[in-house]
């Protein structure tokens, strides 16, 4: 056993859960554990939190799980919306306004600022964020977990019931506890960069495929560009770094114009390594995010993909927690916790396979290339069944959880929408009930004039008068619940029709 020094921060002495990680995934996380009253701590090796945005597409579900909370709104406003999105950088765009959400559109706000949010929702949870805290070992007790710190040049030990590796694709989480990361390497590489453009692309030709590759340039909230290619002539170059001079190169090669690149501010290299962690859990520590799966950023799927698991995995963790205050150091029961596993390996599975099947189309070269993506085009484009399907898919919404017993009803398991609903103070949105009720618990909707007896009486009642909308959510059979058993991330445990 290790020396146990506690850290010398009196707070962090009774933390129950350790998030190593302060990425969006981490704050998520740690936001939600501090809300269901557990005592958790997230430790950042930065000092400062990044300016630089990797990312800027928020999906519809994650829009719907920010909405849930109420801080939807405040990114919603910040950004900017867009009702379609591509499949593999094709020129047929996936209808997002044909989805069955409120939310039936992208947002593009760049991913430092979302982070900045979602700290700040970590903050008024009561959590916190230790910086300049680097993680560099862990060791695992039969009640506890020791985490090895590097911090103001002295190395410290913080003990938790629980440690959740939020530290990106290179975990040193994920390593400590010796979980393997398979997958391919990379085999080809793109430059992503922010940069001015004197002469943007008009906004039909955002994103583009050509003979060459394809190119992306996305605007961003400040003016700048977000610009990306994948060059058939030099995508193999794994290794070589990509500079301002050869972003413009491959620009003319592949878009037959620089678009008047002029500062680079920043420009990274993205591979196409697709890799995910050989299991979630091992004893008490868990991963979630970039740490579980990384893939390449087609069609922006990453942090979504991280905070759904943050808010699958934080209500099963503050249950666990709950539990083990009660036996005080008796053993664990995890199975709460393996469920995590059970519910989001399938979906990481699911966006892994949809990415690599993304770059295949668009790393296809020559005429037989070209001729694959003009027929997938021809596929989304004239087929809206079709483009529904691959659109709610990216989208995140589509998720649908295993349940015992299935009765094959297609509500179970899913994500309750928005519905719009009659209740005692007028109309409303079931989220808000929710969130009056309680996030962190699961939630009774009972739907009707009368209100039934509560039946158990650990879980508050949301009454309901009637579901009113809206049209798409009546279609789907919401409006026919006399009873729904909403778990605390949204999803659907029980329904009775009325
Ligand atoms: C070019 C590009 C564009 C992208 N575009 C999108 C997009 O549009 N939409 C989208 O959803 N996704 C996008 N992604 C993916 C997205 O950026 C990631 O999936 C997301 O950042 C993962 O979040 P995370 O919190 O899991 O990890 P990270 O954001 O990597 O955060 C991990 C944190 O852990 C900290 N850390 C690391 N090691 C330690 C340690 N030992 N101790 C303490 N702290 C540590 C790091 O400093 C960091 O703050 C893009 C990625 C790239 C590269």
């Amino acid at each position: 056993m290790s020396g146990t020094a506690g850290p010398p921060d009196e707070a962090a002495a009774e933390v129950e859960v350790l998030v190593v990680g302060a990425g969006p995934v981490g704050c998520w996380l740690a936001a939600e554990l501090c809300a269901a009253g557990v005592r958790a701590v997230v430790l950042e090796a930065r000092e400062e939190r990044a300016t630089w945005s990797r990312g800027f597409v928020v999906h519809p579900r994650t829009l719907e799980i920010f909405a849930s909370r109420g801080v939807a709104e405040a990114l919603t406003a910040a950004g900017r919306k867009v009702p379609t999105w591509h499949f593999a950088m094709g020129s047929s765009r996936l209808d997002f306004t044909a989805l069955p959400t409120t939310f039936p559109f992208i947002v593009l706000h760049p991913q430092a600022r979302t982070e900045a949010l979602l700290e700040d929702r970590l903050n008024r949870c009561g959590g916190r964020v230790l910086r300049g805290h680097r993680v560099v070992g862990l060791e695992q007790f039969d009640d506890r977990v020791e985490v090895r710190v590097a911090a103001g040049g002295a190395e410290q030990t913080f003990a938790a019931r629980f440690v959740v590796g939020c530290d990106g694709a290179r975990s040193t989480v994920r390593e400590a506890a010796g979980i393997g990361f398979p997958g391919n390497p990379d085999t080809m590489v793109s430059p992503a960069a922010h940069v001015v453009l004197a002469d943007p692309p008009p906004p039909e030709r955002y994103v583009q495929t050509t003979e060459r590759g394809l190119f992306f340039a996305i605007p961003l909230p400040d003016g700048r560009f977000v610009v990306s290619t994948v060059d058939h002539e030099v995508m193999g170059d794994v290794g070589t770094p990509w500079t301002a001079e050869t972003l413009r190169a491959s620009l003319l090669r592949v878009a037959g114009s620089d678009f008047g690149l002029g500062e680079v501010e920043r420009i990274s290299t993205i591979g196409n390594s697709a890799k995910q962690a050989e299991r979630y859990r091992d004893g008490r520590v868990l991963l979630a995010g970039d740490a579980a799966h990384v893939h390449f950023p087609m069609g922006g799927q990453g942090m979504n993909l991280g905070i759904q698991d943050a808010h699958n995995l934080a209500w099963r963790l503050a249950e666990t927690v709950r539990a083990a205050r009660k036996t005080a150091g008796g053993p664990v029961v995890y199975d709460l916790l393996d469920g995590y596993e059970q519910e989001r390996r399938p979906a990481g599975e699911r966006v892994l396979e949809d990415v690599r099947a993304q770059m295949a189309l668009v790393a296809a070269t020559g005429a037989d290339g070209a001729a694959l993506r003009t027929r997938f085009e021809a596929l989304l484009g004239e087929h809206p069944q079709v483009n529904l399907q691959y659109a709610r898919r990216l989208s995140g919404i589509d998720v649908r959880y295993p349940t015992a017993p299935d009765t094959g009803d297609e509500r179970l398991g899913r994500r309750v929408p928005d519905l719009h609903v009659e209740a005692g103070g007028g109309p409303s949105g079931l989220y808000d009930l929710l969130r009056e009720a309680g996030s962190g618990t699961f939630t009774q909707v009972v739907v009707g004039e009368a209100v039934p007896a509560q039946a158990d009486p650990g879980v508050p009642v949301v009454a309901v008068k009637r579901v009113a909308g809206p049209r798409w959510a009546l279609a789907e059979g919401w409006g026919a619940a006399g009873s729904l058993l909403v778990r605390p991330d949204g999803h659907v445990a029980a329904v009775r029709d009325r």
